[in-house]
């Protein structure tokens, strides 16, 4: 597969450190509020990345962290902890919290279809791997004590700011607009590997530790996990592109450090979901979460579906007119799945290997090309448009789907056992009338077609002509 590093800003072969394996490691959610669809998008084009590597026949571990400490709401170390701030508002406890949005989080996910990663680790389980790590840097001199507090020392790299796109003079966190600067740092682009001091006091969650009784950095914690879990080398870290600074940049800054060789190959970064006042946020605008969505109709697989036509490193609109247009087409290919499947059904025909190789090869092209999803749509369009056999079609959208997820043979099964049983009930001067109208059809009596149609709406059904046929369905 070819595949954008972030690193490197160049498209790559994505050649693993053992032939046949991949380690995966993919950034958490802090877990003091429901994901928001933003947060989501991420997932979705993590998730089908993760299966179309496995559709390849790579062996994949992926493990994922849950921020459930010391996620503070500003990059520059001074913040509230995110963890706190959610607490103080539903009036909880820390634990409490991260316990109820951690199964919120994978709710969600079961309903877009994410599968949860290999290992799942919560931070506050690995406290004393943090401390290990952060003592070793003390060791070698890459991290200093001031105020209380254990902080990273930028100054002792080569290079600090290793993604291309990040110039110093823009991001570094002290100069950011609107960050306050830590006055222990030695440098402003230093961060906090432990605290004891900062400026809350009521801290719920606190450790005992070689510097005090505290608690630990949001950026120690993937590094970390990622290293025990899944070793010195790792092939592949994915997160939202907001993560590439001042995150990941501090990840590789401490790994790096601790290990001293070069720790990660490949980053993976999914660009934002915006909405008219900029990227999606949970404090700004309407809290666009699955279950709103479900409150107002759509189905997850359909925003799933909307993520998927696009290229995850384009930052991707989101209105409720973008969302409907994804919905319907979604219901239109559904309707397709429907009859070709009822079809090959009925004809009780196997696949030809053949012609279903002939279709998985376009499919796959588009997804080794950094993960072309939209292609990798436009492929399965092209399959069902295909001169195959219906019996072929629905083998290549199965096959298809295990990158996808959408549940598409699902879908269109239940689809055909709903226009079944609405079948079945017909009233019998309907199905009288639809007879009726089928041979005015056949003898090109148009007009009295139509009034039969007008006819049978007024009985409560619709009557659709379809390229397979035609359709009755009962008005909603
Ligand atoms: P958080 O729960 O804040 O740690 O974020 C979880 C993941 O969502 C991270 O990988 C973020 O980079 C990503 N993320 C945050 N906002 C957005 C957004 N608007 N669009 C896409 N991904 C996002
Ligand atoms: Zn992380």
């Amino acid at each position: 597969m070819m595949i954008y590093n972030s690193l490197t800003r160049k498209k790559e072969e994505l050649i693993p450190h053992e032939a046949g394996k991949l380690s995966m490691y993919t950034c958490g959610p802090t877990v003091y509020h429901y994901a928001h669809i933003g947060n989501l998008r991420t997932y979705i084009m993590e998730d089908v990345l993760e299966k179309y590597l496995r559709y390849t026949g790579l062996d994949v571990k992926r493990v994922m962290n849950i921020t459930d400490v010391g996620h503070l709401t500003s990059d520059g170390d001074t913040g509230d902890d995110k963890m706190l701030k959610g607490a103080k508002r539903e009036h909880k406890s820390v634990m409490e919290i991260a316990e109820f949005y951690t199964r919120a989080f994978f709710d969600d996910c079961e309903k877009l279809n994410i599968k949860k990663p290999d290992v799942i680790v919560p931070a506050t389980s690995r406290i004393d791997d943090f401390i290990r790590v952060i003592s070793a840097l003390e060791e070698k001199g890459y991290a200093y004590r001031a105020g209380g507090n254990v902080y990273f020392d930028t100054s002792k790299l080569k290079e600090y700011y290793v993604f291309g796109d990040i110039s110093e003079e823009d991001l570094a966190v002290g100069v950011r607009e609107g960050v306050e600067e830590d006055e222990n740092k030695r440098n402003k682009a230093d961060f906090a590997l432990w605290f004891t001091k900062s400026k809350f006091d009521d801290q719920e969650l606190k450790w005992d530790s070689p510097w005090g009784y505290g608690y630990p950095g949001w950026h120690i914690e993937c590094s970390c996990i990622s290293m025990k879990e899944l070793g010195e080398y790792l092939d592949l870290h994915c997160g939202g592109i907001d993560n590439q600074f001042p995150h990941h940049t501090n990840e590789i800054a401490q790994s790096e450090a601790y290990l001293g060789h070069k720790w990660c190959s490949y980053w993976f970064h999914v660009h934002h979901l915006n909405t008219d006042s900029g990227k999606m946020s949970k404090s700004k605008g309407e809290f666009l979460t699955v279950s709103l969505l479900e409150s107002k109709g759509y189905d997850p697989a359909e925003y799933r579906f909307f993520c998927l036509l696009s290229h995850y490193r384009k930052s991707l609109a989101f209105s409720y007119e973008n969302l409907d247009n994804a919905a319907g087409a979604f219901k239109k290919l559904l309707a397709k799945i429907a009859a070709v499947l009822k079809n090959a059904e009925q004809s009780g025909k196997k696949a030809d290997e053949e012609k279903l190789n002939e279709l998985k090869r376009s499919f796959d092209a588009a997804l080794a090309n950094d993960l072309n999803t939209s292609l990798a749509i436009t492929a399965l369009y092209d399959a069902l448009k295909s001169d195959a056999d219906d019996a072929t079609k629905i083998a290549a959208v199965g096959d298809f789907d295990r990158v996808l997820s959408l549940g598409l043979i699902e879908k269109a099964k239940k689809l055909n056992e709903a226009e079944k049983n609405a079948e079945e009930d017909i009233p019998a001067e309907i199905a009288e009338l639809v007879r009726l109208r089928a041979e005015a059809r056949k003898a090109k009596n148009f007009a009295e077609a139509d009034r039969l149609r007008d006819e049978i709406a007024s009985g409560g059904y619709i009557i659709e002509e379809t390229r397979q046929g035609t359709r009755l369905r009962r008005k909603s």
